[in-house]
């Protein structure tokens, strides 16, 4: 079976995590999203509810799990016993930190932990978590970058009561 890891923060998952989740739970035959528990962030969103909302926003794929972890990815992934790692590629500048990444997983593991890149659809090439928390923190229209309801915990979250359009 062949079953890889997709790790990220997800605070909030957007529409651009989405299509990379679709499009790798369509080449996996097990795709494991997994929340990293990062202890020197403060996320919008706790871990647990982060999970909740993956959960929600995949309820549709048959073959995708919501997880989350700390520490390091390659102790997680041998734990897991999955060998690939699902990272989403949008700009040059994710780029050199996706490369490090992955070229750091890969001596940690002792070859044994790959990363595939799935390099963004253009629609979603601007969109980002930390995007999608600023614009909602004033206000501003974020209903093409997050599922409906996901908009509506974002906005919960900081207090903005929108009214129904
Ligand atoms: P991080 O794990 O760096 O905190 P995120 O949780 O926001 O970041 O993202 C997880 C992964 O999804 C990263 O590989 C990131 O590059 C990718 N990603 C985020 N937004 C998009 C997008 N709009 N299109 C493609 N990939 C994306």
């Amino acid at each position: 079976m062949k079953a890889a890891i997709y790790p990220g923060s997800f605070d909030p998952v957007t529409y651009g995590h989405l299509d990379i989740i679709r499009r790798a739970a369509d080449i996996f035959d097990e795709l494991t999203i997994s929340v990293l528990n990062n202890v020197k962030k403060t996320p919008l969103f706790s871990v647990e509810e982060r999970v909740k909302i993956l959960k929600e926003a995949t309820r549709d794929m048959a073959n995708v799990r919501i997880d989350c972890f700390s520490g390091l990815l390659v102790d997680y992934a041998r734990q897991k016993g999955v060998h690939v790692i699902v990272r989403g590629l949008r700009a040059i500048t994710d780029f050199e930190y996706e490369l490090q990444n992955a070229q750091t997983n890969r001596l940690l593991s002792r070859g044994a932990l790959d990363t595939m890149f799935f390099t963004t659809s253009l629609e979603y090439a601007y969109l980002s978590s930390t995007t999608v928390r600023e614009i909602a923190s004033f206000g501003g229209n974020i209903s093409g970058c997050v599922p409906d309801f996901v908009e509506k915990l974002i906005y919960e979250k900081y207090g903005i009561v929108k009214e129904a359009d």
